[in-house]
């Protein structure tokens, strides 16, 4: 049997060339540095860390990212081993000593005895003879490979953004403020005129709002940052913000075309409004809101608006560079170019965000390689696990309707969480009898999905035959 061939020692392409040597096929890993270095990357090492050292949460039963650990963990990751060999003091979080990490990740490989790494760039489409390819060259994709892979696409840009907004849970919106209703009740397709969630404010409350995004910390530029444009469109709010106090009023928080359900005899001054963001309906973006300001300042400013007093926040906004596919519209349910089905893609070129998320989906790219050439069927993990939701999400699970402006719903890239699982019968009383309330009854939801989570991963597991290549 030929090689696979992967593209790109990051997070994603290291775990994918590692499971595929493990369930003993030839695997060829490509990777340019240091031949060619990013903007980001410091060292030559594989599974280089760019930026924080922290793997977030390790709580699996409440914590959808530390649910991700456990599940690659029951795969045999390399990742996972090498971060829990490298662990750092850092409470409930896997953080990692950054360089033993990758040391340990390098060596991993560089010792398989089915692994071969080319330090190379694969500097235009992958050659023809090669017949199964795993591309994971990450957000700083190199320009040449990039160019090739949107020209056999067919797609007119990579999907490349440099500001984000933030993402609310839905359950953590008050619905006694926040009201349904689509702008001037317009149903588009697919819509009922009620595809909004609407938050309004008064005049004063709309000036406190102006005086704190104004007065709020935004993130610093990295070097390389600086010349980015600012995307067509979508500005960062705080920069429309500083236009003019009344630029927000005629302009995302305009507050035309709705009537407050509350209180219907009082116009708004100005409305936020926030739109489904995933096919579940547990998940709401804040439309026009993409922002670079801190974290902290984001969360506390943002819970200035009616209605998000307490939101809780599956993403904050952000502002960096990012190259990543359409992939709804241009892989296949196996993470296949639709174009070109030798190729498969990994990381977080495909639309997930972060170090685990991006092992993860490598993970499963270098599975679903080896199940090929097996000849079995490729099933993916049910979307109950945090491994199935993130597939899920990238392969198809975004909302594909038209927004009120007319425009197809855009794919944005995304860290696991909760409100990518489908919802889950959780109880209602705890084993007293007495009803759960508030953080407890929260507490029992997250446990109600995460013991799902576990047992339907187990399932899979074991209908796969994998288990034994994870093991070996
Ligand atoms: P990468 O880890 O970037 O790996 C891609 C690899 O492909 C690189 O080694 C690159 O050299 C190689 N490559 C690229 N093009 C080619 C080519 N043509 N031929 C051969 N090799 C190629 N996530 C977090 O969880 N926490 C953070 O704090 C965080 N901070 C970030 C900061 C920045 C500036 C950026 C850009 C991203 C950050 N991320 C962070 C996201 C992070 O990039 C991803 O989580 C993760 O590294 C992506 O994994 P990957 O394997 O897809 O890509």
């Amino acid at each position: 049997m030929t090689p696979i061939h992967v593209i790109g020692g990051g997070l994603a392409g290291s775990e994918a060339a590692w499971q595929i040597a493990q369930a003993g096929l030839d695997v060829v890993l490509h990777e340019m540095r240091p031949v060619r270095k990013t903007d980001a990357h410091q060292s030559d090492g594989l599974a280089e860390l760019v930026c924080s050292n922290s793997f977030r949460s390790d709580d699996s039963e409440q914590n959808a990212v530390g649910l991700i650990h456990y599940e690659l963990r029951q795969l045999g990751s390399l990742i996972m081993s090498s971060a829990d060999a490298n662990q750092v003091p850092a409470g409930s979080a896997l953080a990692v000593d950054r360089e033993g990490f990758s040391q340990a990740v390098t060596r991993a490989l560089e010792n398989h005895p089915r692994i071969r790494i080319e330090r190379e760039e694969i500097a235009g489409f992958p050659p023809a003879d090669w017949e199964k390819v795993i591309i994971a060259t990450g957000p700083l994709t190199s320009p040449s490979l990039s160019n090739s892979i949107l020209e056999k696409s067919g797609e007119d840009a990579l999907a490349f953004f440099d500001a984000i907004a933030p993402i609310v849970h839905f359950e953590s919106i008050d619905l006694s403020k926040a009201w349904f209703q689509s702008r001037y009740d317009k149903v588009g397709p697919g819509g009922t005129g009620k595809d909004y969630l609407n938050c309004p404010m008064d005049r004063e409350q709309y000036e406190a709002f102006i005086d704190a995004l104004l007065g709020g910390e935004t993130a610093d530029f990295k070097e390389w940052e600086a010349d980015t444009p600012y995307f067509d469109g979508c500005l960062p709010i705080e920069v429309m913000a500083a236009r003019g106090r009344e630029t927000l009023r005629h302009g995302p928080m305009k507050p035309m075309g709705l009537t407050n359900a509350h209180n219907p005899d009082v116009k708004a001054y100005a409305v936020v409004q926030l739109r489904q963001d995933n096919a579940l309906g547990t998940l709401y973006n804040m439309v026009g809101f993409q922002t670079k300001l801190k974290y902290g300042a984001q969360a506390d400013i943002f819970r200035m608006i009616p209605g998000l007093e307490n939101a809780q926040f599956a993403r904050l906004g952000g502002l960096h560079r990012n190259t990543f596919l359409n992939s709804p519209k241009v892989l296949d349910d196996t993470l296949r170019l639709k174009a070109d089905p030798r190729l498969r893609f990994a990381g977080q070129i495909t639309g997930c965000e972060g170090y685990v998320e991006s092992a993860s989906v490598g993970c499963m790219a270098g599975l679903f390689a080896v199940m090929e050439a097996r000849g079995q069927e490729i099933v993916s993990p049910p979307q109950t696990t945090a491994i199935g939701a993130l597939l899920g999400h990238i392969t198809g699970g975004h909302i594909t309707r038209e927004d009120g402006a007319g425009k197809p719903g855009s794919f944005q890239p995304m860290n696991v969480n909760f409100g990518l699982f489908p919802p889950v019968e959780a109880p209602n009383k705890d084993e007293n009898g007495k009803r759960l309330k508030g953080k407890d009854k929260a507490r029992a939801k997250k446990l109600a999905m995460t013991n799902r989570a576990k047992d339907d991963f187990s399932k899979w597991l074991s209908g796969q035959g994998l288990q034994k290549a994870a093991a070996e």
